[in-house]
């Protein structure tokens, strides 16, 4: 439930990107991981809510979820995590650092031109 965090976090930094250009957002997309449990349609609803009345009140919202990935200690070797198991393929140990799939990124606003 911690979708109305994300999306508290993430309306202000839309909303200074279309004041910086003197306009309304029309879309925006973020990746969220896999691991940081976000639900899609809780955070668009979370947005919605929020973004009543703001630059971003019709901004489509695009959420791509993003596959966890790791990266193994002992060899550096980068791969995708299936099931929550962190096991390295070539090693066969555990010994893995998380390198994606945990966050909530923004990676694109779109402004209308309209104004
Ligand atoms: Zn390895």
């Amino acid at each position: 439930m911690h979708e109305v965090s994300l999306a508290a976090a993430l309306l202000p930094v839309v909303l200074e990107i279309a004041a910086e250009h003197g306009t309304r957002v029309a879309a925006i997309t973020v990746q969220a991981g896999e691991l940081a449990g976000v639900v899609p349609a809780s955070l668009e609803l979370a947005f919605r809510g929020l973004a009543v009345g703001t630059a971003a009140e019709d901004a489509a919202l695009v959420i791509e979820t993003v596959p966890v990935r790791a990266r193994c200690r002992r060899c550096g070797l980068e791969f995708a995590v299936d099931d929550v198991v962190f096991l390295c393929p070539v090693c066969d140990v555990a010994d893995c650092e998380t390198v994606d799939g945990t966050e909530l990124l923004l990676t694109r606003v779109e402004l209308s031109d309209a104004g």
